[in-house]
């Protein structure tokens, strides 16, 4: 049971797909089924600590970095069943050291003067307890720049850029941390691309509210299973409609 909970927008997007896989998640001692870790999380972490060990250790070389892939890449997938996904291992295999190579050729990464890397926060906004990790904030010449890593294909719409709920989360977070709302960007890792946003105070009462209200579906016991082809990709499947099939 995770007695520590507080909202991030992971668990908020978990109760959006599924309430009973949130109970699943957060509110029981049920593991989930051993080898379901899922490729493109794992990969993410992946990517993600790598860039973090970068900038802390100025691994800058790829005679550097690329024996540091091997083993962070072997510690991430080593719970994910790959047979259950043909081909997928061989890409990720692929992919990491290309993306890791265009990020660390990349002048503006190397000069670039960070303010913190993967922070973790846990603050309370309207009575809720919020947490997050922010991948990394930059500071720049006409202010912070706050950047979320994404190891998916393509940018989204520029409005959805616009509406995302963990950049304004997270920017609103930065302004309480350092005293100044942040640009906000989603660097597409795979074509090294930048898509900058901004945010402004208002945005985030859209979030909390609907922050509030996961939190009223957790309080009316709203939580049910919603049955459906997404459950193939489900790291609960096992318990989960193993129950229902009893
Ligand atoms: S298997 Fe499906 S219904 Fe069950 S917790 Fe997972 S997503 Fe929800």
């Amino acid at each position: 049971m995770n007695s520590d909970f507080g909202w991030s927008i992971s668990s908020l997007s978990t109760i959006n797909q599924c309430g009973h896989l949130w109970k699943l998640r957060y509110r029981s001692d049920t593991q989930p089924e051993s080898g379901r870790d899922l490729p493109s999380y794992a990969f993410g972490r992946a990517v993600h600590k790598m860039i973090e060990e970068i900038h802390l250790r100025g691994f800058w070389d790829v005679h550097h970095w690329i024996r540091l892939w091997d083993e962070v890449w072997d510690e991430q997938a080593k719970d994910v069943d790959w047979e259950a996904y043909p081909g997928r291992k061989r890409n990720f295999d692929r992919l990491g050291p290309g993306i890791l190579a265009a990020y660390t050729e990349c002048e503006e990464n190397r000069l670039a003067e960070i303010e913190c890397l993967e922070q973790r926060f846990e603050v309370e906004l309207d009575g809720l307890k919020v947490k997050g990790v922010i991948d990394q904030i930059r500071r720049q010449p006409d202010g912070l720049l706050l950047l979320d890593f994404k190891t998916s294909k393509e940018p989204s719409h520029p409005l959805v850029e616009r509406a995302d709920p963990q950049l304004t989360l997270y920017a609103h977070v930065c302004g309480l941390l350092y005293d100044q709302m942040p640009t906000v960007g989603h660097y597409y890792l795979r074509t090294g691309r930048m898509v900058i946003t901004e945010r402004r105070e208002e945005d985030v009462e859209t979030v909390l509210g609907m922050m509030r209200e996961a939190q009223q579906r957790v309080d009316g016991g709203l939580l049910t299973r919603q049955v459906g082809w997404h459950c193939n990709e489900c790291v609960y499947r096992g318990p989960c409609l193993g129950e229902l099939a009893a």
